[in-house]
């Protein structure tokens, strides 16, 4: 088989579970070809996000770098035994820190990163990792080869921060420059997150990215699957960080899966399973820490069980609710179209959205760090429209979904939904379902967020499955 397998943050934190990794990838390559994506260590782009903060405002951040160059010094020196390799490595990650060193220095000279030079900064954590990972395979006698995103062929737009992978360009690319080297027994070691413009700069396609990168190669290379190893069994009934009693989800369809996901699942970036689903790639989440346990199937074909209605919860934290309201904005065609279109514009997503029947007020969801630049974008795009009269905003919002096939044509799962949420005296601030019927989602303050969903995965006996 052909797999494409990609290790998340925390399955590569450290020196010890690198080594774990290295012997997991041993094991999987004797019998099958395997390219391995892998993101940044634990932490360290939220790390490298916060380094482009302080630097905007000019503030030094000298002593972060130095922090995370020990962290991955150490990092190889715990997961990589021969010498000859340690220092080969130990100067490629040297080198990086020092291109890193300069571009932040220069951007705290300047107090300015454009979203051009955050990317490159932001770049530095799974760069600075696939050295390390490729050293370590090399030390334990597994032939491989690194390569950032753009060196392997992933070849985006300029849309910096969420670039769009070009997938036509990109499948050229991938299959020329990666085929030659599994045909050669080489396992090709290529960092997420990260491509490369058409002009050779270094782009990011959006956080939690190492995911999508995975399913772009994989379906570049005509994998017969994608293995995506992180630190829980699989996807779960809930986030298992809230939920102590969820449960594992053994199979799950790819439009199912695709709900959870963008609801805000694992944490995994929104499109990720696009390019799976189109080529009919399955995919697979594994547990680094239980390998032998069968995890996640996402596919095609899976059927409805009797009696399954809800397969999983999710929640969006960090979200935003803005409203707009207006007596005249009822029976004036073009209100939401005007208000949608201002804010796509302007790079602005939206998550949620929901119309009251008097046409009189829209509502709806952006992310928490978008909410000023969209009430920005409001005023000065709607200025002069005399229909919309008020924008209101509450920056304290989550958003909770129930998601499953089996809810298509099932009455009474709202009323089950929200008369369990009412009995906790829970205030519900928003509802949205969307024509697909896999999904119901809603907006409760984020203090309620936690409750919600054990009050939910309780209501639909999801730990009993
Ligand atoms: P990785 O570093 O492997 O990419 P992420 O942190 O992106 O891992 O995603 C894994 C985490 O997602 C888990 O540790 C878990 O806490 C969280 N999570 C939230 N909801 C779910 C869910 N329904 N199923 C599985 N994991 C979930
Ligand atoms: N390192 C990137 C992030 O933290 C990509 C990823 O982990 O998938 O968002
Ligand atoms: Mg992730």
């Amino acid at each position: 088989m052909k797999i494409v397998m990609k290790f998340g943050g925390t399955s590569v934190g450290d020196g010890k579970r690198i080594k774990q990794v290295v012997e997991l990838i041993k094991k999987s390559g004797q019998n099958n070809q395997v390219v391995i994506v892998i993101s940044a260590l634990d932490s360290v782009t939220d790390q490298l996000v916060a380094i482009v903060a302080k630097a905007r405002k000019g503030e030094p951040s000298g002593s972060a770098l130095d922090s995370l160059q020990k962290r991955h010094e150490q990092v190889l020196s715990e997961a990589i035994s021969k010498q000859e390799i340690r220092s080969k490595v130990g100067q490629e990650v040297s080198s990086l820190m020092q291109m890193l060193r300069n571009v932040v220095q220069g951007g705290t000279l300047l107090k300015e990163l454009t979203p051009r030079s955050t990317d490159y900064v932001l770049s530095f954590g799974e760069r600075l990792a696939v050295p390390i990972l490729a050293g370590a395979l090399e030390d334990i006698g597994v032939k491989s080869m690194h390569l950032s995103g753009g060196e392997a062929g992933i070849i985006t737009d300029d849309n910096f921060g969420e670039a769009n992978p070009l997938i036509n360009v990109t499948r050229q690319k991938v299959l020329k420059t990666l085929g030659p080297l599994l045909d050669n027994g080489v396992v090709p070691v290529v960092t997420g997150f990260i491509g490369s413009t058409q002009n050779g700069e270094i782009s990011t396609i959006g956080r939690g990215g190492s995911d999508y990168s995975s399913t772009i190669i994989g379906s570049c290379v005509s994998a017969d699957e994608v293995w995506i190893w992180t630190d829980v069994d699989g996807l779960m009934t809930a986030d298992p960080q809230v939920v102590k009693n969820c449960h594992l989800i053994p199979e799950i369809s790819y439009a199912e899966a695709a709900e959870m996901v963008l609801l805000g699942a694992k944490a995994m970036h929104p499109r990720a399973l696009e390019p799976a689903k189109e080529r009919g790639i399955p995919v697979r989440i594994k547990n680094t820490f239980n390998p032998n346990s069968n995890g996640t199937l996402i596919s095609k074909d899976v059927k409805v069980k009797k009696g399954e209605i809800v397969k999983g919860i999710a929640a969006i934290r960090d979200v935003a609710l803005i409203n707009i309201s207006g007596m005249s904005m009822a029976g004036m065609p073009g209100t939401a179209g005007r208000v949608f279109d201002v804010l796509g514009k302007n790079g602005i997503n939206i998550i949620m959205i929901s119309q009251s029947i008097s046409e009189s007020n829209i509502s709806f969801l952006v992310r928490r760090n978008q909410l000023h630049k969209a009430l920005n974008t409001l005023e000065i795009g709607l200025l002069g429209r005399s229909s919309v009269k008020d924008v209101t905003f509450e920056d304290d919002a989550s958003a909770v979904a129930i998601i499953g096939a089996g809810m298509k044509g099932t009455p009474g799962v709202a009323s089950r939904l929200f008369g369990a949420v009412a009995k906790k005296h829970i205030n519900v601030r928003m509802i949205a379902q969307g024509s697909s019927e896999l999904n119901i989602s809603f907006v409760v303050s984020e203090s309620d967020c936690d409750e919600v969903v054990r009050t939910i995965h309780d209501e639909f006996k999801l730990s009993a499955a």
